[in-house]
């Protein structure tokens, strides 16, 4: 007992110190200037491009995934996001000029962006180096200093990004502290200007809670039970060749997939053949490097829970030696059933039929709004009453996932499934403070404001605005 106590003493003093020496750094306004900014976003892009082969490696041995699929899901994404960062900083550190309002004459008005200050990024570990490094680039974009705590499961794709950052960069500017709840928990008591989780709604409210001590701002990017709703006219083939492949990449440890498919009882019979051909099509397999392991036993006997064998409409196979589960479609599921009971994080696709839209609606809506929602249709009337009436952080019409890729998109969740926006230019948002500001000119002054009111002036003052 009392070691643990000494350790825990420890590791706050350890991480007290950390955070101080990066708060002296950032007071030195080393970080402020563009060329600082640009050129730190430049090291690292020459660093991932020199690693690249040790990242794909790395996280192979973590849950075999394909060097192809880690550059087109994590690693590309990431280069481009550092370009984007590069190509803006400029523009996105300006002044922006906004209205000066007649009371207000003769000045002018603009808003300031400014870091924040220092920055603690907590990973989760499905998409490590994307979910570690994306609000890394913002929080870097933006000016601050950083404190990177990826996710402890994928054990060499977190040792990588460590060897990568703390052996080249200056500890007081960026610093990865490897670790699970001991570490985030030690770091959490710390004050910081800014933290960015990536996880569970659960962990999120223990962040959110801790942030709340020093009213630090928080952004938290969180999960949920997204839906997919298919409705009679649409061009389901394509509809479903989409959403399956987006359904089973990383298989289903997605936090943006379609959790489940809501379709329409006329085109269900149909749904449910064509999910199989592209399921068989995509060739899911481990062994021609197409799919991922389930990251730990845990995940895998918590997601195989979820399988109903009755309900198993296509595969419900597994092994748990090599942590597979095959793409698993089930049919006749009914909200009741264990696997609509929690964000599934894995490859099995409930499907559920509806007779109205509304209906379909009313189940989505009774879960906690998602962080992501699908509508695959045509019809121009049921597009819209998808963006009016169902709330969710980002989504797709006739696709699944891929809003994502787009930098312009801002990408995050609402209420249960997260708070904030990042990507693009939204990340260098995410991690600044704007400072409004009204600047005026000594050489004239209106006098309206000061004592000696009369009706005449508060009339004068009115009409000015
Ligand atoms: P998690 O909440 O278990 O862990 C996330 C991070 O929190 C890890 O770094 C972990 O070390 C830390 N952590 C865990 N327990 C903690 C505690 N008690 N105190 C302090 N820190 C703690 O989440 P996960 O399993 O890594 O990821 C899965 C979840 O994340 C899913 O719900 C998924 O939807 C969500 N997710 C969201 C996004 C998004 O962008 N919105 C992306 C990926 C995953």
């Amino acid at each position: 007992m009392e070691t643990v106590i000494n350790d825990e003493v420890v590791l706050d003093e350890q991480m007290k110190e950390l955070v101080e020496n990066q708060r002296k750094y950032f007071n030195t306004n080393a970080t402020l200037s563009a060329q600082f900014r640009i050129e730190q976003l430049k090291k690292l892009k020459k660093l991932l491009v020199e690693h690249e082969e040790d990242m794909h490696q790395a996280i192979y041995n973590d849950f075999s995934k394909s060097k192809y699929e880690n550059q087109l899901v994590e690693y590309y994404p990431l280069l481009d996001e550092i370009d984007v960062a590069i190509k803006n900083v400029r523009k996105w550190m300006k002044h922006k000029s906004v209205k000066t309002n007649l009371f207000n004459f003769p000045g002018k008005s603009y808003i300031v962006p400014e870091p924040l200050g220092v920055s603690l990024v907590i990973g989760a570990w499905n998409l490590p180096y994307n979910l570690s490094l994306t609000p890394l680039i913002g929080s870097m974009v933006a000016g601050n200093t950083t404190i990177l705590k990826p996710s402890e499961l994928p054990v060499e794709t977190s040792a990588i990004m460590t060897k990568i950052i703390n052996g080249n960069f200056d500890p007081n500017y960026l610093k990865v502290v490897e670790g699970a709840i001991p570490e985030t928990t030690a770091l959490l008591k710390q004050r910081f200007d800014k933290i960015f989780f990536t996880g569970s709604p659960m962990v999120g409210k223990i962040v959110n809670r801790a942030a709340a001590e020093h009213l630090t701002n928080v952004t938290l990017e969180l999960g949920g039970k997204n839906p997919s709703i298919f409705t009679k006219g649409s061009n389901l083939k394509m509809s479903v060749k989409r959403m399956i492949w987006a359904r089973f990449v990383n298989s289903g440890q997605f936090c943006i997939t379609a959790d489940y498919a809501l379709v329409h009882k006329d085109i269900k019979e149909e749904f449910l053949t064509l999910a199989v051909e592209e399921i068989e099509k995509n060739d899911f397999s481990i062994e021609n490097d197409n799919f991922v392991q389930i990251i730990n036993e845990r995940n895998f006997d918590r997601v195989v829970g979820l399988i109903d064998p009755e309900k198993v409409y296509y595969g419900g196979t597994y092994d748990r030696e090599k942590r597979i589960i095959n793409p698993t479609i089930m049919h006749n599921v009914s909200l009741e059933d264990a696997v609509m009971q929690e964000e599934i994080f894995g490859p099995v696709l409930p499907v559920i039929e509806y007779e109205t839209l509304d209906e379909a609606f009313e189940i989505v809506k009774s879960f906690e709004k998602p962080l992501a929602a699908y509508l695959f249709s045509s019809d121009s009337s049921i597009k819209e009453r998808f963006l009016k009436e169902i709330p969710f952080g980002n989504g797709a019409i006739n696709d699944c996932v891929m809003q994502i890729s787009n930098p312009n998109i801002p990408f995050g969740g609402v209420g249960n499934s997260g708070m904030g926006r990042y990507h693009g230019k939204y990340s260098f948002e995410c991690f600044s403070n704007f400072k409004g500001i009204l600047d005026k000119p000594t050489s004239l002054e209106t006098n309206l404001k000061y004592y000696g009111y009369s009706e005449k002036q508060l009339k004068v003052i009115k009409a000015l605005g």
